[in-house]
């Protein structure tokens, strides 16, 4: 359900809905907005009448959100969320590109491919430290040592760091070195998890699921927005489908659905979506073309050596070509990178 002030609706006013909604043991998720206040209401299971909220004074209707999804709604908010991170905002007009490697493998390999996305116009630099794996002989990470590897590679270029979490125990250690908390395409809706980051005053990236739907995306954003983390960013990154030349099926739509049904900016992952380093620039374009807020890249100074996904790994005069025709399309539908 949400509450919407009036216009001139005092401070006063506001505050005694809000006590009233925490005596009734609800939570609020009050948004302050141009000109309007609303005011989310969020029970576990319980109603109150909408009727009884609207005989407050300073309210000037109530709504009950009819979606599943509640604060991650459209109808909660109308405008897109714009997601500040140091300086950079996700979900405004100028598009970010978060790019680096699959897993973080060396200080040299970190630090080379940082300074090349850097001067590329990658504004964040990815790098998983902690990596689920499908198979447990695989490379695990580097753990803490690539964690002290991204916070050297931060220091040095300036550029945001992007990186996974897999355990809620870890939300403490990561979020030391990560602007952007990565939950995985594995984690979508590992609960614990969300519910660790959605305490945390860190941004989000959450991953849909590779056998998730749209809906059920929004409902495990759902569930970090209502711990109190209203600044996540959703990334389509390819879902499982009956398609063998590709290692996942690039949901592009997801972008122009998602951007109907929500207000959290949208990412497009076309590394992972595609599996393949030859799909990932007309994939990026596409993605750019139909809305998406952010790319997250993989790069990699010699992807044939890369310790992870080194097949869908771009060189470093790959993801300069990358940037440099995404560059145009974005200008042709009035966006900026
Ligand atoms: C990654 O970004 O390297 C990764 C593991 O992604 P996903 O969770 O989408 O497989
Ligand atoms: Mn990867």
């Amino acid at each position: 359900m949400i509450i919407v002030m009036r216009d001139r609706a005092s401070l006063k006013e506001i505050s005694k809905v809000l006590k009233e909604i925490k005596n009734l043991g609800f939570r609020a998720h009050p948004i302050k907005g141009g000109e309007k206040t609303i005011i989310g209401i969020i029970g576990n299971g319980r109603t109150v009448p909408p009727e009884y909220f609207e005989a407050f004074p300073g309210v000037e209707k109530v709504v009950r959100i009819l979606k599943p999804f509640k604060l991650a709604s459209k109808e909660f908010k109308k405008e897109k969320s714009l997601i500040k991170i140091n300086g950079i905002s996700i979900g405004g007009k100028e598009i970010i590109v978060m790019a680096g490697p699959c897993s973080v493998e060396s200080r040299s390999q970190i630090l080379e491919t940082a300074h090349a996305v850097k001067e590329a116009g990658a504004k964040i630099l990815r790098g998983g430290a902690f990596k689920p794996r499908t198979s447990p002989y695989s490379f695990q990470g580097l753990k803490e040592k690539g964690l002290e590897l991204l916070y050297e590679a931060k220091q040095e270029t300036g550029l945001a760091i992007i990186t996974e979490v897999m355990a809620p125990e870890h939300v403490k250690i990561v979020g030391e070195v990560a602007d952007i908390l990565q939950i995985g395409t594995r984690n979508m809706q590992n609960y614990a998890l969300l519910e660790a980051v959605g305490k945390y005053d860190k941004p989000v990236l959450l991953k849909r699921g590779m056998m998730s739907t749209v809906e059920e995306l929004l409902m495990a954003a759902e569930y970090i927005l209502s711990n109190g983390n209203y600044r996540v960013i959703l990334c389509e990154r390819g879902i499982r489908t009956f398609e063998k030349y590709t290692r996942n099926t690039l949901d592009l739509t997801a972008v122009p659905l998602i951007n109907q049904l929500s207000h959290l900016p949208v990412c497009i992952d076309p590394s992972h979506g595609t599996g393949k380093r030859n799909l990932v620039i007309p994939a990026s374009k596409a993605a750019v073309a139909i809305g998406a807020d952010a790319l997250l890249v993989e790069v990699h100074p010699c992807p044939e050596k890369a310790l992870s996904d080194g097949a869908q790994s771009l060189t470093f005069n790959e993801f300069k070509k990358l940037m440099d025709e995404i560059k145009s399309i974005a200008r042709a539908i009035n966006r900026e990178i």
